[in-house]
């Protein structure tokens, strides 16, 4: 089985890079999705509060039959519960619902201008402190933003995800969460199946003889990125991970850093963006 590189992940511990995403299933097909992710090799899955399918991804990852502790496991908290009393009620209910008693990563989904960051990452900080969680993270924050609540030194900031795809390449933003040791996992990572309508990413599968969405998710573990693509055929799913098998050369890396679009798929009326 390939065995998937690691990022270190402050304070201590450790990331890895290709992760399993369940954004949009629930029910049997995300216990299916989360269950062969599993026997494919997979041992990073990220869900969400919002996504209403913390009991099938419990489910699938209490039944697998792998030890917990060789699982990443992520979810996220909603901008609406970001006030200190209602994040920690969400991850002690989190923990219920994923059958489990800790969280490797647990990340505010989406800001919130009204509720202070003070209070939000004071509460991470006790949960981290109590053992409920191992790290604590952002996702759709802006620089500006994620420099801010760093500031504070309220719990130790480890991870933001954002859109990240080769019709996104948001450089500014990841080198400065990589100046401040803050990984970034790419969300949406094959823009949503997207990718392969793009006429360089064709041009690079070609020559190297492997599929678009091959080829991005390749380039970002290259990049320096997590990348948590989501799938639900045993077929993509499989495909996803033999990206851990090959390596983009340098000139089709290149290739592939220079797209120049910028296409964003993730946006809404509360949404913040760099660039
Ligand atoms: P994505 O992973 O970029 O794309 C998923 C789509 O690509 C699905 O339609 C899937 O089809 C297809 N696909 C998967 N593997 C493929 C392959 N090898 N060849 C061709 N098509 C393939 O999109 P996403 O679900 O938006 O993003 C991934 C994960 O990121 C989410 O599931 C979620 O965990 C996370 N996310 C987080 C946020 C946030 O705000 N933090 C926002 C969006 C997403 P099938 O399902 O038919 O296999």
């Amino acid at each position: 089985m390939s065995s998937v590189p690691q990022l270190p992940l402050k304070p201590e511990g450790t990331i890895p890079q290709l992760g399993f995403g369940t954004w949009q299933i629930q029910g049997d097909a995300c216990q299916n999705a989360v269950r062969t992710a599993l026997e494919v090799g997979y041992r990073h899955i990220d869900t969400a509060d919002a996504y209403g399918n913390h009991e099938d991804v419990g489910e699938a990852l209490t039944t697998s039959g792998v030890p917990r502790d060789r699982i990443f496991l992520t979810t996220k908290v909603f901008r609406d519960n970001l006030r200190h009393d209602s994040l920690i009620g969400v991850c002690e209910r989190s923990l219920k619902e994923l059958q489990t008693d800790y969280l490797d990563l647990f990340l505010v989904h989406w800001p919130n201008n009204d509720v202070p960051m003070e209070e939000t990452f004071s509460a991470m900080g006790e949960l981290i402190a109590n053992g409920k969680i191992r790290h604590c993270g952002v996702s759709n924050f802006t620089a500006k933003r994620l420099e801010k609540a760093l500031k504070l030194d309220l719990a130790p900031i480890s991870n933001n995800q954002v859109e990240y795809h080769p019709l996104l390449n948001q450089k500014r933003l990841f080198k400065i969460c990589q100046k401040k040791g803050v990984t970034v996992t790419a969300y949406s990572p094959l823009a949503q199946g997207k990718v392969g309508e793009n006429a360089t990413v064709q041009a690079v599968a070609g020559r190297v003889g492997k599929s678009p969405a091959q080829v991005a998710l390749r380039w970002l573990l290259q990049r320096g990125l997590i990348a948590i693509p989501k799938a639900s055929s045993r077929a993509h799913i499989e495909s996803n991970w033999e990206v851990l098998d090959f390596a983009l050369p340098p000139g089709e890396y290149e290739a592939m850093d220079t797209i120049n679009e910028w296409q964003r798929l993730i946006a809404w009326d509360v949404a913040e963006f760099d660039d």
